[in-house]
């Protein structure tokens, strides 16, 4: 996950719309957030940990020089502790010049670039895969930062989305896969680049198209020029969490509105594990399109059962175990009415560890639910992710470790049932060959080197050789 936004306007102001478009982001990242501006000469950056309305303050925003191009990022952790040394967008230099990089996704040949740049004299000052990306760009001999993010993009294995910002340009590049999302918008005086078009509306942008998997784009002020050159893949990834969890659902990825993709995947639910009912609930909000897609499909009305607060970020993402069982326990509160005496299909999004399910079924239980169906708009995750989703390890996985039925008993559930893969891919209206369904069957369409496999990518445990 993170977000990423870049922006040239010689009419708005960029570090406003920055900050906002951060916002309409922010469910991409919660743990850090930061801004670059450049005033034509110089790229001056800011950077804090915590959600953009806690991170920054007015002096903050004060502090950075007036310009007419910016980017931005919204963090969230998968290689790299949570410090502000590992917040995005990361300063390196390029020719002498200062300039910075945002970036969304992960990289799995972390060891090989790191040894390489190591013994070209290079010295690290954080733990996150991105420096890798600035280090290669610095030590690269090419003579633009065009070229030299080439000549580095052919040497990087696994998802990336990235922006950099030099005082007179913004370069945004797309892995060859499209593993993550990124798009391109017209906005009043210029361009934008966004990880997702909700972020373009916000500041006023209107949408062109997606950058695609394998192409870099220039924006200057002169306009905007492209580079299709590293597309050279047979097949596509697109991230299927994405769809189905991850971006917001009043995105499109592919052209493929997400909210509509979700009410599908939730009418192919019901078609495949039909049940008898009261009345659908969802766990919200990423599973609400689901349960109204479950519900217009079987009839069975939709209600709102449990109620979140808003408040407190998703807890999928918050960094360590103890963080997320408190977040569960703050972030949903049921409505009793709806649920007491009541035969209630729950419908979710997806299972990952199984800890926010279970404890949900017991709130449920709780106030009187008399049957609980627990649904899921997605198949068994079985797999880590080394694409940038903190899914870690496979021991963590249930459904890597336990049959439905058996997952079913553990939740405490009175049936359980999991869209196949065929629905997952049938409702989200794109060829099976154009996603990433890794964490679902294992398929990894970046190889990942046998020696990260099975566990978490972190440049914190890897030893410098
Ligand atoms: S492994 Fe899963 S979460 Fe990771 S990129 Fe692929 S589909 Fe997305």
């Amino acid at each position: 996950m993170c977000g990423i936004f870049g922006i040239y306007s010689n009419k708005l102001n960029v570090i406003e719309s920055t900050y906002f478009s951060l916002f309409a982001l922010q469910h991409r990242g919660q743990e850090s957030a930061g801004i670059s501006v450049s005033n034509g000469e110089q790229v001056h950056t800011v950077k804090k940990l915590g959600l953009i309305s806690q991170a920054f303050t007015k002096e903050d925003m004060d502090s950075l020089p007036k310009g007419e191009m910016a980017i931005g990022h919204v963090r969230y952790s998968t290689t790299g502790s949570c410090t502000v040394e590992n917040a995005h967008p990361f300063a390196f230099m390029f020719k002498g010049t200062y300039m910075s990089l945002a970036h969304n996704g992960n990289l799995v040949n972390i060891q090989e670039l790191r040894d390489w740049c190591l013994s070209k004299g290079f010295r690290f000052n954080s733990s996150s895969d991105t420096e890798l990306i600035t280090a290669m760009i610095t030590l690269s001999e090419k003579d633009t930062i065009e070229e030299a993010i080439g000549e580095v993009a052919k040497r990087l294995h696994g998802a990336y989305s990235f922006i950099v910002l030099a005082p007179d340009k913004i370069v945004g590049l797309r892995d060859p896969f499209g593993i993550r999302p990124m798009v391109l918008g017209e906005i009043p005086g210029g361009y934008a680049i966004a990880s997702e078009d909700c972020a373009l509306g916000v500041v006023g942008a209107q949408y062109m198209r997606e950058i695609m998997p394998g192409e870099m784009v220039v924006i200057t002020k002169n306009g905007t020029t492209t580079n299709r050159g590293f597309e050279h893949q047979d097949r596509l990834a697109n991230c299927a969490f994405e769809f189905l969890y991850f971006a917001r659902p009043d995105s499109s990825i592919s052209g493929k509105n997400l909210y509509e993709a979700r009410v599908r995947m939730g009418r192919n639910l019901y078609r495949e594990h039909p049940v008898d009912a009261d009345s659908v609930i969802s766990v919200p909000d990423s599973g609400t399109p689901a349960a109204i897609g479950f519900s217009r499909e079987s009839g069975i009305p939709f209600a709102e059962g449990l109620i979140k607060n808003r408040y407190i970020g998703r807890t999928f993402i918050q960094p360590d175990q103890l963080l997320r069982e408190v977040g569960v326990r703050l972030k949903l509160n049921p409505i009793i009415s709806a649920i007491k005496n009541k035969r209630i299909v729950l419908v979710d999004d997806s299972i990952v560890r199984g800890t926010t399910s279970k404890k949900i079924v017991k709130l449920l239980r709780s106030v009187g639910a008399k049957e609980i169906h627990m649904r899921i708009s997605a198949p068994e995750v079985k797999w880590p992710c080394f694409y940038g989703i903190d899914t870690e390890s496979q021991k963590e996985l249930i459904a890597a470790n336990h049959s439905v039925d058996e997952i079913g008993r553990i939740l405490d559930v009175d049936s359980i049932g999991y869209l196949s893969m065929k629905g997952l891919v049938n409702a989200i209206h794109l060829p099976k060959d154009h996603l990433c369904l890794a964490c679902f069957n294992g398929d990894y369409p970046v190889k990942v080197p046998d020696t990260i496999q099975r566990s978490k990518i972190s440049l914190d445990n890897i030893k410098s050789s």
